[in-house]
């Protein structure tokens, strides 16, 4: 599933493309029956918001996407290949195209319901100049564990298992410690890590965790062997202490940790 900077990194590029312009949005198998309304239209800005895409082509139409575990897009220049197989929608102009397949949701939102989303859903490392406060707030008021509350959307957005896990070890806080034992100091250094290492992973398309002391090769680029402390790594050695990384399940998916680094 794409964590949040991959889903900036689609909609920076598809602005790239589209945006400004007048687009054709065909539908061909039927996914998304309100494609005719929007073919020909200017497309004015694509937003990102946490995991969720939303391209604005005036009052009340909002294409609103979210790709959940299975969506993709498929973009390149002109010609356009042919449709194939279960596609939802396709926009194109002369010279770019994007086909989008297999989404959760894919459909228009009024202005209304962007706004309610906004809402809804909590701070975006991504976006700048957010104000984390509201997340703060919500995770010291919980008991629940900061490993389940860094993955709710409602509570910050765009943060998936391999950045929970991370961000995590970096701030050495256990995944089961309860929100409201995590200090504002330590949810500060969580926020920073987010912008911080959310915006390289946009910029470099990778996800590189690990300071360079503490890789086997400190000097040149990560090796893929060595951007993660803790992800995927169950069973091998802490970069750090040498004591074995765990893992168990946690608000649906994998969590990893270092007993030793990181504290109850
Ligand atoms: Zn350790």
């Amino acid at each position: 599933m794409p964590e949040g900077h991959e889903i900036h990194r689609f909609a920076l590029r598809q602005a790239e493309a589209f945006a400004g312009k007048k687009v054709h949005v065909d539908s061909p198998n039927g996914g998304f029956p309100d494609a005719g309304v929007l073919d020909g239209r200017k497309l004015l800005e694509v937003r990102a918001l946490g995991k969720h895409l939303g391209y604005h082509f005036g009052k009340d139409l909002t294409v609103h996407v979210h790709l959940g575990q299975f969506g993709d897009f498929w973009e390149g220049q002109q010609p356009m290949p042919e449709p194939k197989g279960a596609l939802r929608f396709r926009m194109w102009t002369r010279t770019d195209w994007l086909e989008l397949r297999g989404p959760t949701n894919c459909r228009i939102f009024s202005d209304q319901e962007w706004t309610a989303l906004e809402q809804r859903i909590g701070p975006d490392p991504l976006v700048d100049g957010t104000d984390p406060a509201a997340m703060f707030a919500l995770v010291r008021s919980k008991k629940t564990p900061i490993g389940v509350l860094l993955m709710d959307q409602k509570v910050v957005s765009g943060i998936g298992n391999i950045y929970r896990a991370e961000f995590l070890y970096r701030a050495r806080i256990h995944p089961d410690r309860p929100g409201r034992d995590v200090s504002l100091l330590e949810l500060k250094g969580v926020w920073k890590d987010a912008v911080t290492l959310m915006r390289d992973g946009m910029d470099d398309r990778r996800m590189v965790t690990t300071r360079a002391k503490h890789r086997p090769h400190p000097r040149g680029v990560a090796l893929d062997e060595e951007v993660h402390y803790v992800y995927r790594r169950q069973g091998k050695p802490c970069r750090v202490c040498g004591t074995e990384i765990e893992s168990k399940a946690m608000a649906g998916r994998t969590v990893y940790w270092c007993p030793t680094c990181q504290k109850d």
